[in-house]
C-alpha cells in the first residue's frame, strides 16, 4: 500500500530521481444520459485490471486531437457515433503505475447516436459519480469521480 504524504512533508525529502517510466496518454469520456447518469464499462477478461469499471476511451494515436481519438475509440468500444465538438474538458488524472506514468483527461459527452453495445468489454452501467465508490476502479480513474461529481454540479 502507497502511503501518500502532504508536499510539505514531500519538499523535506531529497528531490526524487525521475524513475524511467514510459507515460502513456490515454482519453476518457463520461457520456452522461438526461438523468446525469455516466456510462461506466467493464475491462474484459484477457487485458490488464480484467473485472474493473472504467471510463470508457483509450490510448491517442499519432496525430490525433484527444477529441478525435475519443470520437474513434467510442464508436469502436461501443458502436456509438459522436463527434470531436461533442466533447468537453472536464478533468484530469496523473497517475503513476510501477512500470507506466499515465496521463488521463476527462471528456463529457451528452450527446451521441446509437445505443452502447460491449464492442470490447465485459459489461456496461449507467451510474451516479456518487454510485462509482462502490465499484471497483482502476486507481488511475479514481480521481475523476469527484472532477465529474464537480462538473454535474453535485461535489
Ligand atoms: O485500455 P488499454 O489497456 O489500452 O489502456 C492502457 C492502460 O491504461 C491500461 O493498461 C490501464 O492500466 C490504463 N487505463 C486506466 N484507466 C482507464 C483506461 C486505461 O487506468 N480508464
Amino acid at each position: 500500500v502507497k502511503k501518500s504524504i502532504s508536499c510539505e512533508e514531500a519538499l523535506d525529502l531529497p528531490r526524487p530521481t525521475c524513475a524511467p517510466k514510459r507515460t502513456v496518454f490515454v482519453v476518457a469520456a463520461a457520456l452522461i444520459d438526461a438523468d446525469g447518469r455516466v456510462l461506466m464499462a467493464q475491462r474484459p477478461e484477457g487485458k490488464a485490471m480484467a473485472g474493473l469499471w472504467e471510463f470508457p476511451g483509450g490510448k491517442m494515436e499519432q496525430g490525433e486531437t484527444p477529441e478525435f481519438a475519443l470520437m474513434r475509440e467510442i464508436e469502436e468500444e461501443l458502436g456509438v457515433e459522436t463527434r470531436p465538438c461533442c466533447y468537453t474538458p472536464i478533468g484530469m488524472a496523473s497517475h503513476g503505475y510501477d512500470d507506466f506514468h499515465l496521463i488521463m483527461p476527462l471528456y463529457a459527452c451528452r450527446v451521441w447516436r446509437g445505443e452502447p453495445q460491449m464492442h470490447e468489454h465485459a459489461g456496461l452501467k449507467w451510474a451516479f459519480p456518487h454510485e462509482m465508490y462502490a465499484m471497483p476502479m482502476p486507481e488511475a480513474d479514481l480521481p475523476l469521480i469527484p472532477q465529474l461529481e464537480t462538473y454535474l454540479g453535485r461535489g
